[in-house]
């Protein structure tokens, strides 16, 4: 079975009352059969979702919860408090995403970079892997996660869409590299590069549903049992079997968040 290292589940994506259930159905008639959800947001009900979902499902799903660079101003003292219990929870398997995002610049840069550093300093104290969002950033998300020791966790850039020089930078970090549908697209020369060079035990494969469908879905509102397409693209650019990479994947992601190979 694949495993969807990264998708939004909210209610906001996948309304009550049927929530996600049928989404997570499509994805395992298509082979995917994990599930890492991400609970982020402009408070922490999407974080408590996150976690309610998976202690629904907890063999199939982990939760990972945390602030994202967009929403970086509403992380207070009090809100990283109540975050910082709630990663605790066993079924949360990651704290994120977090990060920079400079080319939305929702939140001041200051701000964004304040919220990184606090919670990369969070996951160490809760010992749990970092979910890592960075876009238009590659210095400073490189930069902050050598200055504030998140090797110690480790983790994973999500999304991956950077270049081969920011890739071995990551990997040496202690972080591995997540392909989403812009591996699909044809645009993303630097992304094929690093999907077929990067070694096979530090690489995931995720939706990030519901955005960035993959091609030939390009366009629809993503949920995870397109992760068939971003697999099979993966595969192609590394000259391995769709069940090589499938195995390969899911034992990273065991690895790296305790789900998903059986
Ligand atoms: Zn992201
Ligand atoms: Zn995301």
């Amino acid at each position: 079975m694949l495993v969807d290292t990264h998708c939004h589940l909210d209610p906001q994506y996948f309304p009550e009352p049927l929530g996600p259930d049928d989404a997570l159905a499509r994805a395992r008639a298509a082979g995917v059969g994990g599930f890492v959800v991400i609970g982020v947001g402009t408070d922490l009900a999407p974080a408590r979702a996150a976690v309610a979902l998976a202690k629904r499902i907890p063999d199939r799903a982990s939760a990972a919860v945390g602030v994202h660079p967009h929403d970086a101003t509403v992380l207070t003292d009090e809100m990283l408090a109540e975050l910082s219990a709630l990663a605790r929870h066993p079924q949360v398997a990651a704290v994120g995403e977090m990060g920079l995002d400079y080319h939305y610049m929702s939140s001041p840069m200051e701000a964004q970079k304040e919220a990184f550093r606090r919670q990369i300093a969070l996951a160490r104290r809760v010992g749990k892997p970092i979910v890592v969002h960075t876009r238009a950033a590659p210095g400073d998300t490189l930069d902050i996660l050598a200055e504030e020791g998140a090797r110690e966790v480790g983790g994973v850039i999500h999304c991956f869409s950077e270049d081969k020089p920011f890739a071995s930078r990551a990997l040496d970090l202690g972080f591995d590299l997540s392909f989403s549908g812009i591996v699909t697209f044809k645009s993303a020369a630097s992304v094929h590069e690093v999907a077929a060079w990067a070694p096979g035990d530090r690489i995931l494969i995720e939706t990030d549903s519901p955005y960035l469908a993959p091609i030939p879905l390009r366009g629809r509102t993503c949920e995870p049992a397109y992760l068939v397409h971003t697999a099979k693209r993966v595969a192609a650019l590394r000259g391995e079997s769709v069940e090589e990479l499938t195995r390969q994947t899911a034992e990273n992601t065991r690895r790296r968040f305790g789900l998903g190979a059986s």
